[in-house]
């Protein structure tokens, strides 16, 4: 017998049909923007539709084709995802550009990507002088923002979005193409070498979306209200701005202003059900509702990824404000989420600091991935929750090339992540390090993340990073940065009697560093190659 074929149509998962698909499903639901200048932005899904059509005759008028790049230099705000919509409904690139890369970075990765438009917000008009004249494919320099707030940038002739797609019209056909063509690119914050290009597919982005729906992921649905504060330059905001629409859930996109106030002031306003981050942003808004003694009136949920979130802050959401943590793991390669916190009954069932140890590993695989660690000869190791190796991935938005990339980074089709991480009988992943991060002492590991998470619990520690330094005996040793909360004065003595209590002895720092604040980089992560190159000296 020979396979038989499905009988079922075959129609592509293409992104202008999740746009389509809200604007007539949930037509009425509200967009609200925090602009650069001006007070909130509000419209809805059909109105956001209409505007990504008209953005999408203004591309083509410009005479950009189906696999043209178009840049953007922009915060979460509406014409950001009007733009989502535009570039990849056209058969475009939309390349998201972190602005906190360094400017050569920047440089860089415009001119890898042969971006053609680059649409960039006003805060960033310094940032365009200082780049635009070493980037010769751009034609058009596109600010978002109406021509009353276009700045002048001495040598670049830009124009305002507003002034840009206004003579076009709205009534632009999405064309159909193979849903594997190239939607988004995004590049990873790599420390060392160029950035390298993440090209996602309409089907990776789409598949992606929809299990961002799903009750256990994310539950977007016309009930939510959700924030996205992960950027939309950082793996497409973790797809949010893709899998709200599909699940009709209100969007609050929070604009340039991401200190503690301003957000909390947003997420009160809006009604905001949840939202989604890093711990550094969480560590903010938490510092800020103490600060004034607040509490959220609708906030319920908040999704966690990036960088480890330390347990102490897990149990901080959700025993003294009731907001549920979803601890989730997934990089610049992984198109965005692939675990997630979930918990089985019985787990539920455990006391709360039981629990918020299961919520500070970073999850369960959500449908469509798969993981495995493995040892340094590529062998699988046991699910047994305490071998750890380096963490595989696979699945159908997972990364198979880099964009213009020569040699596919594949082992055995799997994609090696570089983080260390153990599986447990029941599939709970726990990330232990980066493999360049780990600390290696006397033959032993020692992860650099569960120490930072005992630090992090000390009640005095407002953030926390551990380094390996070398040593002469042990080959390296791990030396502690402690950023104290304002007006504590904790010391040395203090945070290692501390640790003794809590790890290893043979894991204990052997020195701690007290700083104003640790170097954090464009994606919110600590930048520990910063502190290596100033502190990572010799222990003798
Ligand atoms: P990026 O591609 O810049 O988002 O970085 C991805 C890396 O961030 C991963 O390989 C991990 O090392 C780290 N990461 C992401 N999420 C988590 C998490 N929940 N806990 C610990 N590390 C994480």
């Amino acid at each position: 017998m020979m396979l038989q074929p499905g009988l079922m149509m075959d129609r592509p998962l293409l992104i202008s049909s999740i746009l389509e698909h809200s604007a007539a499903q949930f037509g009425d639901v509200e967009i609200v923007s925090r602009e650069t200048h001006g007070p909130l932005f509000r419209y809805t899904y059909a109105d956001c539709a209409v505007r990504a059509r008209q953005l999408a005759s203004a591309l083509a008028a410009a005479g950009l084709q189906q696999g043209s790049a178009v840049g953007s230099i922009a915060w979460n705000n509406h014409r950001h995802l009007e733009a989502y919509y535009a570039v990849s409904g056209s058969g475009m690139v939309m390349h998201t550009c972190n602005p906190r890369l360094h400017p050569q970075q920047l440089i860089y990765i415009i001119n890898h990507a042969e971006d053609e438009v680059m649409l960039f917000d006003s805060t960033f008009a310094p940032l365009v002088k200082g780049i635009a004249a070493h980037c010769p494919k751009v034609k058009h320099w596109v600010c978002l923002s109406d021509a009353a707030n276009l700045p002048v940038i001495e040598g670049v002739q830009a124009i305002a979005y507003e002034d840009w797609i206004a003579p076009h019209s709205s009534d632009f056909i999405w064309p159909e193409f193979d849903e594997r063509s190239g939607a988004a690119l995004c590049y990873t914050s790599g420390t060392t070498g160029n950035p390298k290009g993440a090209l996602y597919s309409h089907r990776a982005i789409v598949l992606n979306a929809i299990t961002g729906c799903l009750p256990g992921v994310l539950d977007f649905s016309p009930k939510q209200t959700v924030l996205p504060v992960v950027p939309m330059f950082h793996i497409n905001a973790w797809c949010i701005p893709y899998a709200a629409p599909i699940g009709g859930a209100k969007l609050v996109l929070p604009g340039p202003r991401l200190d503690g106030a301003s957000l909390y002031e947003l997420i009160e306003a809006e009604q905001v059900t949840l939202s989604a981050g890093v711990p550094t942003i969480w560590q903010a808004l938490i510092g800020h509702v103490e600060q004034n003694g607040l509490r959220f009136s609708s906030m319920r949920r908040t999704a966690v990824g990036g960088s480890a979130m330390p347990a102490a802050l897990i149990a901080k959401f959700a025993d003294v404000y009731d907001v549920e943590v979803r601890h989730g793991w997934g990089m610049t390669e992984t198109t965005a989420v692939a675990t997630m916190t979930s918990m089985s009954p019985a787990e539920m069932a455990l006391s709360a600091s039981e629990r918020h140890a299961l919520v500070a590993k970073q999850g369960k695989t959500v449908f469509g991935i798969q993981i495995k660690v493995v040892d340094e000869h590529g062998h699988t190791l046991p699910r047994d929750g305490s071998s750890q190796g380096e963490l595989m991935v696979r699945g159908q938005w997972i990364i198979q090339s880099y964009f213009k990339g020569e040699k596919s980074p594949l082992v055995d089709g799997w994609f090696p992540t570089g983080d260390i991480a153990t599986i447990d009988a029941q599939g709970l992943m726990q990330i232990r390090d980066r493999t360049k991060d780990v600390i290696k002492t006397g033959g032993e590991w020692i992860s650099s993340i569960d120490l930072e998470n005992a630090a992090v619990g000390h009640p005095a520690v407002a953030m926390a990073a551990v380094i390996g330094i070398k040593h002469p005996k042990w080959d390296e040793r791990p030396l502690l940065f402690i950023v104290r909360k304002p007006g504590q004065t904790l010391e040395k003595e203090e945070i290692l009697a501390f640790l003794t209590e809590r790890v290893a002895k043979w894991w204990v720092p052997d020195d701690v560093v007290f700083l104003e604040s640790l170097p954090v980089g464009g994606t919110g992560k600590v930048q520990k190659n910063d502190l290596r190159k100033e502190y990572g000296g010799v222990f003798s």
